[in-house]
């Protein structure tokens, strides 16, 4: 008989921080023999690769299934068998998840339930943001667009609405991106592609027409621009140069016929310049198809240098209001992510969207009895480490 440990989910994210924050590079924490899984719930006609999710104790896995993956721990013989930790214990049928028999960890890699999932490409990137939400590693990480592109996609939905491409740096990729656009067309053709990505590698006309080439039917790239001042917004992602080849990668991108969202992640840094790069938008980059203007997420190195970083949003209200009235005016897709209702400006809630993810997204005591909580973003898991002195329910009789 044999204890089955938790898993390391969480543990290992934070080693990787830290060995990151003492200038290491973090060594690959997959093991060779992971491998990747569709969870079932029922015992009936499992594919090969399908892993059997049940709340605790397991007899004999049924035949065909790979595994069995555990909500509570137990007690079990045999080499089959994981533990969920209680953040994954919303995994259900269709779900794919990473399982690393050496580790005996479990890592959601997709859902079928949700609106938009995000795969990870690489961990490496040519920026180095100040409040990058998962900060780059150096190491090799080509395992990684392999396994998405023979392991995972073949798994996912056709019925899923969006994926979300991030990194790291998706253009790094460099064919390895075209490739996976060019699988993403043919395998999930009723599936949006949202590609988050700093533009830099755009900047030569080449990279952005090898992409209009492959003639994607629902394809954008998120590109962030934090200041109209090069500078600043190089200084933001502690980067020289980047403004100047980001800007050329949009305009490529544009010019190839590939649509372009603009982000923006406001935090200390970034809102006092918010209104003039809403300005500079919409005087010479009308030609964008939307703008994203969105609440720091106070994870990775977000969380490293959030006493530098938070700003309560009451205090950028008036930034914010003006760049949303800028962007408008010229017709601009504008829309606010990460944004509680009450923390805005009543004639920006129009703009506001439930932005963060069901898994990570929470509602705080005061939210209990407002009668917004339906339209209204909420915060992320993580926002508890700084709270606005805003927070205030609204009342009256609760609205979907
Ligand atoms: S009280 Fe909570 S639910 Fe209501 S608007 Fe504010 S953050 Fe949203």
């Amino acid at each position: 008989m044999r204890r089955v440990p938790s898993c390391l989910i969480g543990s290992e994210l934070d080693m990787h921080l830290k060995l990151y924050a003492r200038g290491l590079r973090p060594i690959s924490v997959v093991s060779p023999r992971s491998f990747v899984g569709r969870i079932s719930c029922s015992g009936n006609r499992p594919l090969p690769t399908d892993v059997l999710l049940l709340k605790d104790r397991p007899g004999e896995l049924p035949p065909g299934f790979r595994a069995y993956l555990l909500q509570e721990p137990a007690d079990v013989a045999g080499s089959d068998v994981y533990v969920l930790p209680p953040e994954l214990h919303y995994l259900a049928t269709g779900d794919v998840v990473r399982i690393d028999p050496q580790r005996l960890a479990v890592s959601a890699l997709y859902r079928r339930g949700s609106r938009s999932n995000a795969l990870l490409v690489t961990e490496q990137c040519d920026n180095y943001c100040v409040m990058c939400s998962q900060p780059p590693k150096e190491a090799d990480d080509s395992w990684m667009l392999k396994e998405l592109m023979t392991e995972v996609i073949p798994l996912i939905s056709p019925e899923t609405q969006e994926v979300v491409i991030t990194g790291g740096e998706p253009g790094l990729l460099g064919l390895g991106l075209i490739g996976l656009l060019e699988l993403l067309k043919h395998t999930l053709p009723r599936t949006a592609v949202h590609v988050l990505s700093n533009g830099r590698r755009f900047s030569g006309a080449d990279f952005a027409s090898r992409v209009a080439e492959i003639r994607h039917p629902d394809l954008m790239f998120g590109i962030p621009l934090y200041s109209d001042l090069p500078e600043e917004h190089d200084y933001v992602v502690q980067a020289r140069g980047a403004f100047d080849e980001t800007m050329r990668g949009i305009i490529h991108l544009k010019r190839s016929g590939v649509r372009v969202e603009i982000r923006f992640v406001v935090h200390a840094d970034t809102y006092q310049r918010l209104p003039n790069l809403a300005d500079f938008i919409a005087r010479n980059m009308v030609f964008v198809d939307q703008v994203a203007i969105m609440g720091l997420e106070p994870t990775g190195f977000a969380k490293t240098n959030l006493d530098a970083l938070w700003i309560d949003p009451m205090d950028y209200q008036t930034h914010l209001a003006a760049a949303v009235k800028s962007l408008s005016r010229v017709r601009l897709n504008v829309s606010l992510y990460n944004l509680p209702l009450c923390l805005l400006p009543p004639d920006l809630h129009q703009f506001a969207r439930k932005s963060i993810s069901d898994w990570k997204n929470v509602y705080f005591d005061e939210c209990r009895s407002c009668a917004r909580q339906g339209d209204c973003a909420g915060f992320f898991t993580s926002s508890a480490l700084r709270r606005s002195r805003g927070i205030t329910a609204f009342a009256g009789p609760a609205q979907e």
